[in-house]
């Protein structure tokens, strides 16, 4: 299991100790003092007294140190350090010689590279772990996610503990994976907004939402792709869900860019372990095609937002229709009552696909479809023997209910909405499948309009819910997976 590490951004004494208390507060095993970035430090006074376990480095300037200072000064630094007690001090690789080891502190010898990753990354590693270090520590920067595999293979081969870093958003996850994969520390910030490298978390959702300090060889791996992927509500809905189910599991989130190899990527990481791979947009139709195997559903909408790694294949599926469908046959008293019933379903996009298909084949609903773009609604509307109607011929239309599946409303466009307030009928149920906000312009005037509304939230936790039953076999908390998601909405 491995430790967490605060990384302050403090600026001189007081502000440190302040710093590590909030530090051990958040669940921080110990805290990064970078004496290069404070402009006033007190050494004896910082590490006397501390409040936590102290992780000292003066990082040299050509690995991204703050500020110039002579090499014998700043190796001085660091034995005075461990002198004094630190229980870690880093020192840059080429420097180690210079460390007298002056206390019983443990030696990180590390590696930055901020512009690329290194192809020889096992040669460094080697030589780093052939030297005096106690704990190698590379941070490098992946280009995309699949980089960071190679990181994940070195842990077995050293010989001693380890400490590996994706930096920037394609390493996000590599953050909480290496840990998994033999890593004995990540390092996260204060605070959400203290966050200093973009993939950066904060300790407390780390130790909290992550389980991070209980990540290990056993933890069960389960994640989504997509772009963009950074403001995901998915990893905070499922890894609540492991932790209210008592899983040792974790659930993490990788930008896999439009135009990338989606599918090579899918297989690689259930060849790493992956159980199960959300996939998000634009990647649903590329899911399908990679898949060894797909349920009906997903094979009848033509995209899969859920991969089930079994026995090394992809199996996709699709849990947007089941999803769907189960928030309008509550709104209706069950199912049943669906049948023949009149939905507008505003789009044609992959959400329309799911939600359109989801209400006439499994509800026996009569579908409309409206869509900005004429040729791609009427399309879906004669692959699932529906109606077309252009978004300016709604006049009239006797709907029984309405879903948007276009993102017209969402966060930050809240102002925008799919359909002028007078096209909403009295008495309707209409349903926004978005969910950030919760109650969108659309549903602010249909309840003004007296029709009885629907947010997307219920759908995206019902989608999430069956992925995690499809996984692990286990019926999923829907309500603590809520809360979860309120929770991180209300915080962002
Ligand atoms: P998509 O495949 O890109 O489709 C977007 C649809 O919206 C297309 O039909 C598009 O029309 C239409 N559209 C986009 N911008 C428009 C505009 N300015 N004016 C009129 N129509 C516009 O996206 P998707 O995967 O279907 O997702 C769409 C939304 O569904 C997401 O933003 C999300 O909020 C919601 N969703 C929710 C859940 C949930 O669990 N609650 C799950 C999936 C999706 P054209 O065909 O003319 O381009």
């Amino acid at each position: 299991m491995g430790l967490i590490c605060a990384s302050l951004n403090v600026r001189n004494t007081a502000e440190a100790r302040a710093a590590m208390l909030r530090a051990r507060a958040a669940g921080a095993d110990l805290a990064e003092l970078r004496l290069d970035l404070m402009a006033e430090f007190d050494l004896p006074a910082l590490l006397a007294g501390r409040p936590l376990p102290v992780m000292v480095t003066f990082r040299r300037q050509d690995q991204g140190g703050g500020r110039a200072l002579g090499e014998a000064q700043r190796l001085a630094l660091l034995d005075q350090a461990l002198a004094l007690g630190a229980e870690y001090v880093d020192v840059e690789l080429g420097s180690e010689a210079g460390i007298r080891r002056a206390g019983p502190g443990k030696l990180i010898v590390s590696h930055h590279d901020f512009a690329g990753f290194p192809p020889d990354l096992q040669t460094i590693a080697r030589r780093i772990a052939a030297g005096p270090a106690d704990i190698v520590k590379l941070a490098v920067t992946p280009r995309e996610a699949l980089d960071c595999l190679a990181l994940y293979e070195l842990p077995a081969g050293l010989g001693k503990p380890a400490i590996l870093i994706g930096m920037g958003e394609a390493g996000a996850a590599s953050r909480l994976l290496a840990l998994r994969f033999g890593a004995c520390l990540s390092y996260g910030a204060l605070a959400p907004e203290e966050c200093t490298a973009p993939g950066q978390l904060a300790v407390a959702e780390m130790v909290g939402a992550y389980g991070a300090k209980a990540i290990g060889p056993a933890t069960r791996l389960f994640g989504v792709i997509g772009d963009p992927i950074a403001h995901s509500l998915s990893p905070a809905i499922h890894n609540a869900a492991y932790r209210q189910m008592g899983l040792d599991a974790l659930y993490v989130s990788f930008r896999v860019p439009a135009g990338s190899d989606a599918g090579g990527f899918l297989r690689s990481h259930a060849r790493l372990g992956f159980e199960g791979l959300s996939v998000t947009l634009p990647h649903k139709l590329a899911a399908l095609a990679a898949a060894d195997g797909a349920d009906q559903v997903a094979r009848k909408i033509g995209a899969a937002n859920t991969i089930t790694v079994r026995d090394g294949r992809l199996l996709a599926d699709n849990t947007d229709a089941d999803a769907a469908v189960g928030e309008l046959a509550a709104a209706f008293g069950g199912l049943g009552a669906l049948a023949g019933k009149t939905v507008l379903v505003l789009g044609a996009g992959g959400a329309a696909r799911a939600v359109a298909w989801g209400l006439a084949a499994r509800g026996g609903a009569r579908v409309v479809i409206a869509n900005r773009s004429r040729e791609r609604g009427m399309n879906l509307a004669a692959e699932l023997g529906a109606e077309f109607r252009p978004l300016d011929s709604l006049a009239g239309l006797a709907y029984d209910a309405l879903v948007n599946t276009t993102p017209l409303g969402m966060h930050p466009g809240v102002e925008v909405t799919p359909l002028a307030a007078e096209l909403i009928r009295p008495g309707a149920v209409v349903f926004d499948t978005i969910y950030n906000p919760l109650e969108t312009r659309l549903l602010r005037e249909a309840k003004e309009r007296g029709a009885r509304t629907v947010d997307g939230l219920g759908m995206f936790v019902a989608q999430a819910a069956r992925q995690i039953e499809l996984w692990t076999g286990r019926e999923a908390p829907r309500e603590a997976m809520r809360r979860a998601a309120l929770e991180k909405l209300r915080r962002s």
